[in-house]
């Protein structure tokens, strides 16, 4: 189910109201004061008419309230004629007019029918509900929809029937969801814990990495429980102006006390709980400080048995969040929310698939097989461009291969046939990638070759090849890594063996071995020489192989040199592995580059059986490679 991030209320309502209000106030006035809207004659001056009185000019007068109507005598005007002036308070008149002997009379009151009479009382009132309806839809302070809280910006999910979101809408997650399960216990029931004496937590972090779904399982959390949910994204909170922060702390946190039970969710905390000490965003730190003192306070403020108000806060940078946040009494309690493992991508992929028609022969297990370290928002990504694949095909339902297609997509970037490479280049990005390959397919651990293509695809690749894990893996050995490196390298050692010169085509690749090698030094300890020692600061990337490797700590000049004569030396071996693997299979290596420059794409089974012809490396030869 998708959740619009800011459903508003119906637009229509709020027209609605605006005219009521506007006929009501017409209404009103004309109830009022019907002289502003009397037709008929041209007033004359009050004066003009008492004038004319004076002078015996005037036959009859009719005495209204409002008005004034009086004729005059035939040879002063037109017969029939009616002139109209606004009287003014004078009690003189009746006199003035018996005295001069003109005939009047006092105006009957206007018809006051009984449905004058309602509209007069029951009008008014509806007038104001609208308008304070209004102002309520768009201010804060009333019980429905979404409410925007002056001036903290937080946007409010009350439970509504449309926009629910429970549990059953998140998963891949298990763990954290019975972490909140207990979570919701203490919303729904916080006198069970409290008369016990326990204390209900204050806060619970959730940390993952982007798109694992951690705003899901906290509006997941409000909906189970059905409590208000007020959501402020960390950004929003800091701004240039000194103070505002801490006041839309306070704020959010007044407004939230008054409709306790309920959540306060903090999206991205780092961006307010940065480490203290660590460098900041904006030269000078003032405002994150204080804004972060005033969330410090808000926490310690409100004490056990007073409103029960948990503040859930998502971050994906724990490591960088300042230690005073972490205390009991504050983000106590962590919760993992990390990538989905197989099982998990298929649920994630049944929840999302309800929304679109699939085909008979589409197979959800086999897809999260394909797409290891997809998380949640990637695989509802996925769905829905397989979903555009198979529209665009003019299919009814969507198909297996439209999810193949929308895999590769997602994976790789979209497909640039437009970008011309000359016939040369062409012909190097394909004994390049077909020297990956290779070397992928001989070596212990780094997946299936599925898939090479010289059609540039996204930003970077001009050509690519597709390496599918047959499992899940949360721990490579050594050997493995090696050989991961050396398929790295593999590209490179191709243009070197058949072009005997390198391209700039490979940097990213070395790049990426080059990162690996040092990982294995500094961080997993895998070189004998530097011994089972961390030689990078903080915790290792939490998600294995996320970008480059930490800052080194402070090490001796000797020990630099080390480090960096053991990377050069992973490097170098897994160098000479790939060469000796792509000279020893020199004609297949030609074979399949031929093979691929002709059909651009070479895939599946005809692939398979390509590369199982490879010889593996003689031992004798080998040497000491495969240490
Ligand atoms: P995060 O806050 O962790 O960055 P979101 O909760 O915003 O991720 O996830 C974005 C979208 O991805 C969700 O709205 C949902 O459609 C989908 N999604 C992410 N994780 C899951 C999950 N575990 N189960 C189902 N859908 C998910
Ligand atoms: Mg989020
Ligand atoms: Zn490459």
């Amino acid at each position: 189910m998708t959740i619009k991030e800011q459903p508003k209320p119906p637009r229509f309502r709020i027209i609605a109201n605006i005219l009521l209000s506007v006929s009501g106030l017409f209404l009103l006035l004309n109830l009022f004061l019907p002289g502003l809207f009397a037709s008929g004659p041209a007033g004359v001056p009050y004066s003009l008419f008492i004038h004319q009185v004076q002078e015996g000019e005037v036959s009859r007068v009719s005495v209204g309230q409002n008005q004034i109507r009086y004729q005059l005598k035939t040879e002063n005007a037109e017969p029939g004629a009616v002139f109209v002036t606004t009287p003014i308070f004078d009690l003189e008149l009746p006199k003035l007019l018996e005295s001069k002997g003109v005939e009047f009379a006092a105006a009957p009151p206007p018809k006051n029918t009984w449905f004058t009479t309602l509209l007069g009382w029951v009008i008014p009132p509806l007038i104001f509900i609208g308008i304070w309806q209004f102002f309520i839809s768009r201010g804060g302070g009333g019980q429905q929809g979404v409410l925007s809280i002056g001036k903290s910006k937080a946007k409010v999910y009350v439970e509504g029937e449309s926009a629910k979101i429970t549990f059953a809408d998140v998963a891949g997650v298990e763990e954290a969801k019975t972490e909140l399960v207990e979570i919701v216990d203490f919303l729904k029931t916080p006198a069970r814990f409290t008369q016990i004496g326990a204390r209900i937590p204050k806060g619970v972090l959730l940390v993952g990495p982007p798109g694992t779904g951690k705003t899901l399982l906290a509006k997941a959390v409000a909906g189970e429980a059905g409590v208000p949910f007020f959501s402020i994204s960390g950004s929003e909170f800091v701004e240039l102006f000194v103070g505002v922060g801490s006041s839309r702390v306070r704020d959010l946190f007044e407004q939230a006390k008054k409709q306790a039970p309920c959540i306060v969710f903090i999206d991205e905390l780092d961006a307010i709980g940065k480490s203290r000490s660590s460098n900041g965003f904006y030269g000078g730190n003032d405002e994150r400080e204080q804004t972060l003192n005033q969330l410090l306070t808000e926490m310690d403020g409100f004490a056990a048995g007073d409103a029960t108000v948990i503040v859930l806060a998502a971050t994906n940078r724990p490591e960088s969040l300042d230690p005073a946040l972490l205390r009991p009494g504050r983000f106590d309690r962590q919760v993992l929310v990390d990538r989905p493992d197989l099982s998990g991508r298929e649920a994630i992929l049944k929840i999302h698939a309800q929304k679109v028609k699939l085909g008979d022969d589409v197979n959800l297990k086999a897809i999260a097989t394909r797409t290891p370290g997809f998380a949640g928002a990637d695989l509802a990504n996925l769905v829905n461009e397989a979903a555009l694949l198979a529209a665009r095909n003019q299919r009814q339902t969507v198909a297996q291969e439209d999810f193949a297609e929308a895999i590769e997509r997602v994976v790789a970037g979209l497909e640039k046939k437009s970008r011309v490479m000359n016939d040369t280049e062409k012909k190097i990005v394909a004994y390049h990638e077909v020297g990956h390959a290779m070397v992928g397919a001989l070596i212990p651990g780094s997946g299936r070759v599925e898939k090479i293509s010289i059609i540039p695809r996204g930003m970077a690749a001009l050509g690519y090849t597709l390496q599918l894990p047959t499992e899940d893996r949360f721990l490579m050995n050594e050997e493995e890594l090696r050989g991961q490196i050396a398929t790295l390298l593999g590209g490179r050692s191709a243009e070197e063996i058949v072009f005997g010169s390198i391209t700039t085509g490979a940097s990213n690749d070395l790049q990426r071995a080059t990162d690996l090698a040092e990982r294995m030094v500094t961080t997993y300890g895998m070189s004998k020489v530097l011994g089972p020692l961390a030689y990078q600061q903080g915790q290792p990337a939490m998600f294995l192989g996320n970008g480059a490797p930490n800052p080194r700590r402070a090490v001796s000049e000797d020990t630099a040199k080390a480090i960096d004569s053991e990377v050069k030396e992973i490097v170098e071996k897994a160098h000479e592995q790939a060469l000796q693997i792509l000279k020893q299979n020199r004609d297949l290596l030609e074979a399949i580059a031929t093979q691929l420059l002709e059909t651009e794409v070479i895939e599946g089974e005809k692939l398979h059986s390509l590369l199982s012809q490879i010889q593996p490396v003689d031992k004798a030869t080998a040497g000491s490679v495969a240490s």
